[in-house]
């Protein structure tokens, strides 16, 4: 190879001093060139070794925001699973809400309402989802606390009307670790309050019903929204949550206060 190079030179050039001349890079000054692989010279070292930083740096940047991309994905995660979703209802969303009849698309539109005020300050604004068991009450206001989580960073919690004034019950005693106060405002904190199985609540005490009222009370006052899902229809649920919260309930500025599901099993 080196053979074939010198024969074809001007006499008194050898090949090692064709393999590098003098250059001078616009920005960097003058450096010397080779000739390298597949005859392409070599370029600016310093504008060589800047572009791989660049790229190095630009890369970096890439992974650090996938990084964050799926740590984001993994608190949302863990949001959803810490504001008490059940398990089944974990990934269910608003857009896959299957609605078919004029009542399913009235109950898909006012959950997109719904959320929608999360974007700004929520007019706190309360709605009871009633109708036979099943028909995807839960689904629907399961999916309202995702997005809310989800899409805005806030936060939201689900329980059973049972669970919820257990909860309350338990403060109250001795042993108890935290005060009813302290559970009060625990459930009063947060952005959205999801109220399952509403209808249970007349079979129990007078101070289940204050303890209920509390909640729902000053929740309303801080204007923060609470979904109550009821297996019965209307008349059962004033008769579980009594006239105050009823009358506080239909407060909405003229907007539903209450999505009727009576279609059949949602699941089958
Ligand atoms: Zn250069």
């Amino acid at each position: 190879m080196l053979q074939n190079i010198s024969s074809i030179l001007p006499v008194g050039v050898t090949s090692a001093q064709i393999r590098a001349r003098d250059e001078v890079c616009s920005k960097h000054g003058a450096y010397v060139a080779k000739l390298g692989l597949r005859d392409l010279w070599t370029r600016c070292p310093q504008c060589v070794a800047e572009e791989q930083k660049a790229e190095t740096k630009q890369l970096l940047a890439v992974m650090q925001a996938e990084n964050q991309a799926k740590q984001k994905i993994m608190a949302v995660e863990k949001a959803i699973v810490d504001a008490g979703i059940p398990k089944r209802f974990r990934d269910k969303r608003i857009n896959h809400y299957v609605a078919n009849t004029a009542e399913q698309k009235n109950a898909k539109s006012f959950a997109v309402e719904f959320v929608k005020e999360f974007e700004t300050e929520h007019s706190g604004r309360n709605v009871v989802f009633h109708g036979n068991r099943g028909n995807g009450k839960n689904h629907l206001a399961c999916a309202i606390a995702n997005a809310v989580i989800e899409r805005f960073g806030k936060t939201a919690h689900f329980t059973t009307a049972n669970d919820m004034l257990r909860r309350i019950r338990e403060a109250k005693s001795f042993d108890s670790n935290v005060t009813e106060s302290q559970v009060i405002d625990a459930l009063v904190s947060f952005d959205l309050l999801v109220v399952d199985e509403v209808r249970i609540l007349n079979q129990n005490s007078e101070a289940d019903a204050r303890a209920f009222f509390d909640v729902f009370n000053a929740r309303y006052a801080e204007m923060r929204p609470t979904i109550f899902i009821c297996n019965g229809d209307l008349i059962e649920f004033e008769k579980s949550v009594g006239d105050l919260t009823m009358s506080r309930m239909k407060e909405t500025g003229g907007r539903p206060w209450n999505v009727l599901f009576s279609w059949e099993d949602y699941r089958k």
